[in-house]
């Protein structure tokens, strides 16, 4: 693990910070989520320092997305930090507003925005961020109302022709173009000059800049190099069509892999040609003899959930090397000044990933020998509160936490125990586990507990914030009755009964209560 990593290995344990994650379970149960506050203001730290080095231009601003983590405890640590937020719910901006953070700086994204909610951005003074065509009428007529000139940009979509590679949203082969085209978000290109020329007539809306995420498609340089080139393409087009306005602010929304990357990591890239190709082959291993099939596929197995190596994504300074100094380029070949011009980035991944672990004990071995060898080896954890990566086909590198330098000796599966196959990582090597040993799935920090859900009926777990020596809870795990709370069951289904059987008071058949 490297130097600035909170992770560390001292006698065989997995520490992170000051803390023995072992001991964290012991103290706190499993599972839990572990976020480290040290990590988190040096990723934010880095982020700052390599955006203000890149960009000599004009002011700097790190927005981190708040959808990667909600905890409350976490986003204090940042607003303290002097950061603001890319926020796109209701509900988010009411969580962020509650955390100090200067709301100059926060940036409120997402189509579809009722009047309530963009009356609720223009009291609280943040920025709106524009995704679609009649939503600056309405920003017009709410602002108008409260008397006050509400400052906007524009979420922009540009075309992405020059990303001809696979995007890392599919597990299939498709195009960045494609994957970026088809994802709802931004303003098609053809709306925007009239948009802004209907802006500039507006007496309460100012437009203060303009914003392009597109998400992460692709680790590499390349991308960002790509990225940067088409966006500064299209500011240097709107420029020319709005020839008294200059950008104040570009936001660059976020997209950079955090170091420990587990996007698309599911299944080896060769998926494709294996279903292609190799399922008629494995069916047509049958002709083979039941045994001889089996043993087959035994063997096949291990290449089919094989990890292959990928080399580690590039460094927050690389990727804002690249980032800054490619659209600078960009804007300075279509005449666009960047005298003062405001950068802006909203890493959501980058920030958090590697700032959180996900704690988990050992409950069973399990193995097979027939027909073929298999091995699981179940947690008590679920990839229902893993959902995100789920949704990203994320493979998370995990680490035996008590045994945490010991050599592989074996392949299983390490599952939850929910009912699905629960599948957390696939044909994994480690060493021996027992019953109660703790595992760590690393890198959990983003969207993970964010995206926790409470499929049989599983009760979220708590998050543990850890600073040094320090632990303490920063959200409490849900109890069973915290799962049955939203429940109503009608006093002609025994609602009433259910409820004074478990109190063991008798309650008349007419009333109508939540089960406590
Ligand atoms: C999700 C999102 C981000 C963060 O994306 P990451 O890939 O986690 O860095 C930033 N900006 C906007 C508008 C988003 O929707």
């Amino acid at each position: 693990m490297d130097s600035g990593d909170c992770l560390s290995i001292r006698d065989g344990r997995l520490f992170i910070e000051e803390c023995d994650t072992v001991d964290l379970v012991e103290r706190f149960g499993s599972p839990i989520f572990v976020t480290s506050e040290s990590q988190l203001r040096e990723n934010y730290r880095r982020f700052r320092d390599a955006m203000a080095r890149g960009w000599p231009d004009g002011p700097v601003d790190i927005l981190p997305a708040m959808k990667a983590n909600t905890t409350l405890a976490t986003r204090c640590i940042l607003s303290e930090e002097g950061a603001g937020a890319d926020i796109y719910s209701p509900e988010e901006l009411s969580g962020v507003l509650r955390t100090g953070v200067d709301p100059r700086r926060v940036s409120v994204n997402g189509g579809g925005k009722t009047r309530e909610h963009i009356r609720a951005c223009i009291e609280a003074g943040v920025r709106i961020t524009v995704e679609d065509v009649f939503e600056i009428d309405l920003v017009e007529e709410v602002a108008a109302a409260a008397g006050i000139k509400a400052q906007v940009r524009f979420r922009v979509k540009p075309a992405l022709p020059n990303l001809w590679r696979r995007t890392d949203f599919s597990q299939l082969s498709v195009p960045i173009d494609i994957g970026h085209q088809v994802y709802k978000s931004g303003i098609p290109p053809e709306y925007l000059v009239e948009m802004g020329h209907r802006v500039f007539r507006m007496e309460h809306v100012e437009l203060v800049g303009l914003h392009f995420h597109a998400g992460r498609h692709h680790p590499s340089l390349w991308f960002w190099e790509g990225l940067m080139k088409r966006f500064g393409r299209l500011v240097g087009d709107l420029c020319r069509a709005w020839p008294n306005w200059q950008p104040g602010e570009l936001d660059i929304g976020g997209g950079m892999a955090s170091p420990r990357d587990p996007h698309n990591r599911e299944f080896p890239r060769s998926e494709f040609v294996l279903t292609a190709v190799g399922y008629p082959f494995l069916v047509g291993l049958r002709g083979l003899g039941e045994k001889a099939y089996h043993s087959t596929l035994e063997r096949i197995l291990p290449v089919l959930t094989g990890q292959r190596e990928r080399k580690p994504p590039p460094t927050v300074e690389d990727y804002v090397a690249t980032i800054t100094s490619s659209l600078r380029a960009e804007l300075q070949h279509q005449g666009v000044s960047t005298d003062g011009v405001r950068l802006q980035t909203e890493p959501g991944r980058a920030m958090y990933g590697n700032t959180g672990i996900h704690l988990t004990r050992v409950k069973v071995h399990k193995r097979q020998t027939q027909p073929f060898a298999y091995n699981w080896v179940l947690t008590d954890t679920t990839v229902f509160f893993l959902a995100g990566g789920v949704l990203e086909h994320n493979r998370h590198p995990f680490v035996v936490a008590s045994n945490a330098d010991a050599p592989a000796t074996m392949t299983a599966d390490l599952v939850g125990h929910s009912c699905y196959a629960d599948q957390i990582n696939l044909g994994a090597d480690m060493p021996e586990v027992r019953p109660g040993d703790v595992i760590a799935i690393l890198e959990t920090g983003a969207y993970q507990e964010s995206s926790a859900s409470n499929f049989n009926a599983l009760p979220r777990p708590a998050t543990v914030l850890v600073n040094g020596m320090d632990a303490e809870v920063i959200k409490k795990a849900e109890t069973i009755d915290d799962v049955y709370a939203r429940d109503v069951v009608p006093a002609r289904l025994g609602g009433a009964f259910m409820v004074a059987s478990r109190r063991g008071i008798p309650l008349p058949a007419t009333v109508e209560a939540p089960i406590p």
